[in-house]
């Protein structure tokens, strides 16, 4: 991923990552394939990354277990995660909305800014 893609995207996979550890735990290779499927092409030395982070800030809870026979770390969401994805969901709701306007509401107050 570019470096512009990664300013804007970063905080989506972060809610791609909460909303599939919503529904099951997940581990590293499993999410990566899943972002990949998206169009998101992310390697292990940012996934990870990202994982501890979300796990340091309390959204994401980490334990091992073996998953086809091999040792894993997997990740929950926590209670905080839940509501945080909750809350980020009403935002992307209201953003998704203005992305699709013809004409966005102007902000900065100028007659003829830009024309
Ligand atoms: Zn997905």
């Amino acid at each position: 991923m570019n470096n512009h893609g990664r300013e804007l995207y970063y905080g989506l996979i972060r809610m791609h990552v909460l909303l599939h550890a919503r529904q099951e735990p997940v581990f590293g290779l499993a999410m990566m394939e899943e972002l990949g499927r998206h169009g998101y092409r992310i390697g292990p030395g940012t996934l990870y990354p990202l994982l501890h982070g979300l796990e340091r800030t309390g959204l994401l809870r980490s334990f091992f277990d073996s998953v086809g026979g091999r040792r894993r770390r997997l990740y929950k969401i926590t209670s905080a995660g839940k509501k945080a994805l909750d809350k980020a969901r009403v935002k992307v709701d209201e953003l998704h909305r203005e992305l699709h306007e013809a004409h966005p509401r102007r902000i900065s107050g100028l007659r003829n800014a830009g024309a």
